[in-house]
């Protein structure tokens, strides 16, 4: 039997997919599924559609960035999740904590599939208004006035060797403070010189603008401050305490 015939094998593959398929679903969902893979993580569908945050973001940036980068991230870390949290239930948070103890892997793959979660979170189609309230307060409280907030956090976009991330976060004194990291870094790792709970992220990574903006990053971030959503960020910030 010549098992290198591409239709053969892709029937071979099938029948074993169905064989798969059948004794998955008969197992317990709390018993042997978990204990092989503790938490297998999705991508949450966005909320608006790719071409929502245009001009400021264009659709086939949205698409690729959506569905190309985020996704893999989120593949490989069900893959790496899958060996290196051993059934351990450990949320994704509670292991960036230690992320340290874990492989590269987890931690760009951890850190890209929270980050863009985040990300996406963060943006809004439409009119982009921070309103009175505890967040504006709060912003005011901590950099003395929302341009001085916004100029600091285009300052940690912009001086951002290479690929990272910009951050808006709850400091451990409940301060908001702003900061950057590296990679997939964010602010819940042991291993990033600024911690905090993330509220807000900004991605400038090149996929997160190139095709509409090459090398212009300041342009970006200054358009990027048109697509925030104030609402959800003030919303996570209330959720905090
Ligand atoms: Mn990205």
């Amino acid at each position: 039997m010549n098992t290198s015939h591409p239709r053969r094998k892709f029937i071979q593959q099938s029948a074993k997919a169905g064989i798969a398929l059948s004794i998955g679903s008969v197992l317990s969902p709390k018993t042997k599924a978990n204990e092989i893979q503790p938490i297998p993580f999705a991508q949450t569908p966005l909320s608006y559609a790719f071409n929502a945050l245009e001009p400021n973001i264009d659709a086939m940036t949205m698409e690729i960035h959506y569905t190309k980068h985020a996704a893999t991230y989120t593949k490989n870390l069900n893959d790496a999740a899958a060996i290196e949290f051993k059934g351990e239930n450990i949320s994704l948070e509670e292991a960036m904590k230690k992320i340290s103890q874990y492989s590269p892997k987890l931690r760009n793959n951890g850190g890209g599939h929270f980050n863009h979660e985040l990300f996406w979170k963060c943006m809004q189609p439409g009119t982009s208004t921070l309103h009175e309230g505890g967040l504006k307060q709060a912003i005011i409280s901590s950099f003395n006035s929302f341009e001085n907030f916004k100029s600091k956090m285009s300052d940690a976009a912009l001086t951002r060797f290479g690929s990272g991330w910009a951050w808006l976060v709850v400091a451990a004194d409940k301060k908001l403070a702003i900061g950057s990291t590296a990679n997939q870094d964010n602010p819940l790792m042991d291993v990033s010189p600024i911690k905090g709970i993330p509220l807000l992220g900004l991605d400038v990574w090149e996929h997160a603008y190139y095709l509409k903006y090459q090398n212009r990053r300041a342009e970006y971030v200054n358009n990027w401050f048109n697509l925030v959503n104030w609402k959800f960020v003030e919303e996570r910030m209330i959720k905090l305490g």
